[in-house]
């Protein structure tokens, strides 16, 4: 065997693999969008770790191709371009199973949202009569939408419990009873008919505000969901953290009294039997026996300047401050957000939860934390449902069903 020199092949391998690196830097990109929505030119070449002038030749490029849109914005004070995927006609669904409530909501590959409709359940609701309302109220979003069912290549499902990893099994169910110990992923994907992923409410809390808006892709950021549970979900560089377990976020079942009330856990004294709204309306009704006692009647008399109601969400919120302050020393988080139907009442249960984190905590671990109310309020775990299905069809590449 001998070796030739052969110019021209040597030649056509170099340029072979100038293509080939071409086209991995585009598809570097666009993953890029995909995977963390529309950016500034600059934000791309930090993530990508591509050059400026790279970064702008691809993106031209893409533009030509009508891939990607690009319009000019400010950012930092500064003049930028940000750049956004243009839908490819991909379509992602997210369903929100709550203890009383059911959302679904759907969003394209350029993250528009679009058919957000929702409703309520009894408290006991059970899987099989839920997951078919699901099913009828997501074909119904669909038709209005004009989108055909073979668009939809992933739906995110948000519940109320942490869920093993590996199985999609629930491991620890203190609102949703009757829906511990099933198959979801089996039971979700029979009946809504769709490939589905699923996700603990909080953690998609977290994907929401960490994934998208003016905290995306921030080092830490803490979402707190209050609500008939209590749970937090953390994201890292935008990315939530999982647990081998599925179980990490529970904060709601710390105990912070000793020989309180037994929990649903087992527990005594956990922050659930102190501060979910569960235990905010039932206090409510005893100081209103003589009426019916809603969670919007908590609200209502909150709005309304009502010393009692408002006194209560505080001292709720004082408690749940015991459990965030810890986090905070542990993590020196950059954003805690508050979320949940109680985002709704504003500062009476922020402020609380704001000045006992903040009272028990080193100050030097939350002097940079911003403490925000969650800007998505109810839709935030619907919102994080969509984006996490999106994110899987852009790493993975699902396709559609047809063509
Ligand atoms: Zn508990």
């Amino acid at each position: 065997m001998s070796l030739v020199f052969d110019g021209n092949a040597a030649a056509s391998t170099s340029a072979g693999s100038q293509k080939a690196l071409r086209a991995r830097n585009i598809d570097l990109v666009v993953g890029t969008l995909g995977i963390d929505g529309p950016q500034t030119q600059a934000m791309l070449a930090r993530r990508t770790r591509l050059s400026a002038g790279t970064i702008s030749s691809i993106v031209r490029e893409l533009t030509e191709q009508r891939r990607v849109s690009a319009r000019p914005t400010i950012s930092g004070g500064r003049r930028a371009v940000e750049v956004a995927l243009v839908p490819d006609g991909r379509v992602v669904v997210g369903v929100d199973v709550g203890r009383a409530h059911l959302q679904v909501m759907a969003m394209d590959t350029g993250r528009r949202t679009f058919g957000m409709r929702g409703t309520t359940l009894h408290s006991s609701h059970l899987p099989s009569d839920t997951l078919r309302i699901a099913r009828q109220m997501v074909d119904e979003m669909l038709a209005e939408s004009g989108v055909d069912r073979s668009d939809v290549v992933l739906c995110g499902v948000a519940v109320p419990a942490s869920l093993n990893p590996v199985t999609g099994r629930v491991v620890q169910a203190s609102v949703l009873q009757s829906w511990a110990g099933i198959d979801l992923v089996e039971a979700t994907t029979r009946a809504l008919d769709l490939p589905v992923v699923l996700e603990n409410d909080a953690n998609l809390g977290a994907i929401a505000h960490a994934g998208t808006g003016p905290f995306s892709g921030v080092r830490c950021l803490v979402f707190v969901k209050v609500g008939t549970g209590i749970g937090a979900g953390l994201a890292f560089d935008g990315k939530i953290y999982e647990s081998a377990s599925g179980i990490a976020g529970e904060i709601g079942h710390g105990q912070l009294i000793d020989g309180g009330e037994v929990c649903t856990c087992g527990n005594r004294g956990c922050l659930e039997t102190v501060a979910s709204t569960r235990r905010i309306v039932a206090d409510f009704a005893r100081i209103r026996p003589d009426s019916e006692v809603e969670l919007d009647d908590v609200i209502a008399a909150v709005a309304a300047g009502d010393p009692a109601a408002i006194r209560l969400l505080h001292d709720a919120g004082a408690q749940i401050g015991r459990a965030i302050a810890p986090i905070c020393n542990l993590l020196s988080p950059d954003v805690v957000v508050v979320g949940g139907p109680l985002a709704r009442v504003g500062a009476s249960l922020f402020d609380g939860i704001v000045q006992s984190t903040r009272q028990r905590s080193l100050s030097t671990a939350t002097a940079h934390t911003r403490f925000v109310l969650s800007d998505l309020g109810d839709h935030a775990e619907v919102h994080g449902a969509c984006l996490l299905a999106l994110r899987r069809v852009i790493t993975e590449g699902h396709a559609r069903v047809s063509n």
